[in-house]
């Protein structure tokens, strides 16, 4: 049933905070090498592959030894500035290490609103696919945006991985969280939750069952996913929501294993 995402040819990883850091607040070197290692083989199996990457205000707490996530915003910015280059230089070590050449895009997610902003972001992440660069992208949080609401944006790129794929128009959404997919509700809150394998449309019914309360470092929490899979669903794409611990499950996802949730439309 699964056999089409053997195929897929552009692909969005999306990976959330809690792969990128370990409980204790380290960085997780080792996750970051595996998915270099991983993403830079796809793309020598000729596949284009671009990275939607939270992880800057915990890798920024890490770095600056903060252990509780700050409340007030500007603090939360400045941190995530702090974090954001520190990302960086570690995607570009590990990257390197397999001859891959990256690039960081930062992205505010009203750029579909603006159509001059929204060609711009186009025209780059098309011209660094055909250089065969891989995008990595986040969030920019030094830019306030006021309609925006601040407690729910940082961390939060679950909505950006969709809009992302839906301007490059990707052919699969990969995205991987803490946990290995979703749920009849929250299975760190009770053990008898069944995993769905497959969604085709998002009701109140499912985003009642997502409690939308995150991880530690994750904000976003499961409420975002599905918010995400909808804009997937709305553009007849598909996503999977997968456990991103090892990211070579990437692998298995692309192997058409039932691996994950997968969100797809009846139609296709
Ligand atoms: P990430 O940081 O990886 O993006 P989040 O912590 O934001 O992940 O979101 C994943 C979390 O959502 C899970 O660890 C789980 O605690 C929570 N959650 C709430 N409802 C559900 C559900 N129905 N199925 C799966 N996870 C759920």
């Amino acid at each position: 049933m699964r056999n089409f995402l053997k195929s897929v040819n552009r692909i969005v990883v999306k990976i959330g905070t809690s792969s990128l850091i370990h409980p204790n607040g380290k960085i997780n070197l080792d996750g970051i090498d595996q998915l270099a290692f991983v993403l830079t083989d796809l793309r020598n199996q000729g596949k284009e592959i671009l990275l939607v990457s939270s992880g800057a205000i915990g890798v920024g707490m890490a770095k600056l030894m903060i252990s509780q996530r700050p409340c007030e915003i500007p603090l939360q910015q400045a941190v995530a500035a702090v974090g954001q280059a520190e990302l960086m230089q570690i995607y570009n070590q590990r990257f390197l290490r397999y001859s891959q050449q990256t690039a960081q895009v930062l992205l505010t997610r009203d750029v579909v609103d603006f159509p001059e902003s929204r060609s711009n972001v186009i025209n780059t992440l098309e011209q660094l696919l055909a250089m065969g660069i891989l995008p990595i992208i986040n969030e920019n949080d030094t830019v306030a945006v006021d309609e925006m609401d601040h407690t729910r944006k940082f961390g939060d790129n679950d909505e950006l991985s969709a809009i992302v794929s839906q301007l490059v128009k990707a052919d699969v959404l990969i995205m991987l969280s803490d946990i290995d997919g979703f749920y009849s509700e929250n299975p760190t809150k009770n053990k008898h939750a069944v995993l769905y394998s497959t969604v085709s449309v998002i009701n109140q019914t499912l985003l009642d069952q997502a409690s939308g309360e995150g991880s530690r470092f994750g904000t976003g929490g499961m409420v975002s996913k599905l918010k995400a899979a909808q804009r997937v669903l709305a553009e007849k794409s598909t996503m999977v929501l997968a456990n991103g611990k090892p990211p070579r499950i990437i692998f298995d996802i692309l192997a058409g294993k039932e691996v994950g949730t997968l969100f797809k439309g009846e139609k296709i």
